[in-house]
């Protein structure tokens, strides 16, 4: 499986305040880790992402280069902000069916303090609240997913997503969302090693 892993931002895209640093160097960071556990996870996986430096990459470049690369699955990973310091939690977004079940997943796995009451993935749309969302995640051939990790401008959220455990258990929380869709494709025969070769 070719998994695509578009840390957000980049560049004079700088993104929001992570405590002391910029978001675009914080997503890169964690995308770098989340490859390195999906190799030790599955060694057979292709992991890719879409910038591997402080550059910058307009959203609709991200998305060709997914497709033409030939991503089965997009996971975009990003920071949240809001300016009520109380609102907390990982959210996911999805404009696709698969979408929205591994965004689903990985909300439900999310770690005790980032977990929110829904643990539902959001539909993103052009129109609403979530069209920031929906132009990172649009033009993907994949099924794709956004994660808005944790809130920065929550003080408990910004100390548990900065700390090795905290970091640890969102990276597990996507682990189980892209083996979710591992397993969904295995059993629908969608891999080439898949159990329908066996019928
Ligand atoms: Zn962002």
């Amino acid at each position: 499986m070719r998994v695509y892993l578009d840390p957000g931002h980049g560049g004079r895209n700088t993104g929001t305040k992570v405590g002391n640093i910029q978001e675009k160097t914080y997503t890169l960071a964690f995308a770098t880790k989340l490859k390195n556990a999906l190799h030790n996870f599955y060694k057979d996986f292709d992991v890719a992402l879409s910038r591997e430096q402080d550059s910058y990459i307009n959203n609709p470049d991200r998305a060709r280069f997914a497709n033409e690369w030939g991503a089965d699955l997009v996971i975009s990973i990003h920071v949240n902000a809001h300016q009520r310091a109380d609102v907390g939690g990982l959210m996911c977004f999805h404009v696709d069916a698969v979408g929205e079940e591994i965004g689903s997943k990985i909300m439900d796995c999310a770690p005790r303090g980032l977990k929110r009451t829904k643990s539902k993935s959001y539909l993103a749309q052009s129109d609403d609240w979530t069209k920031d969302a929906y132009a990172c995640i649009e033009g993907y051939n994949a099924p794709v997913v956004l994660v808005e990790l944790f809130f920065a401008s929550n003080p408990s959220n910004l100390k548990q997503g900065t700390s090795r455990p905290g970091t640890n258990a969102m990276l597990s929380a996507i682990i189980q969302g892209i083996t979710l869709h591992e397993t969904n494709l295995y059993f629908n025969g969608k891999l080439e090693d898949g159990i329908d070769k066996f019928k």
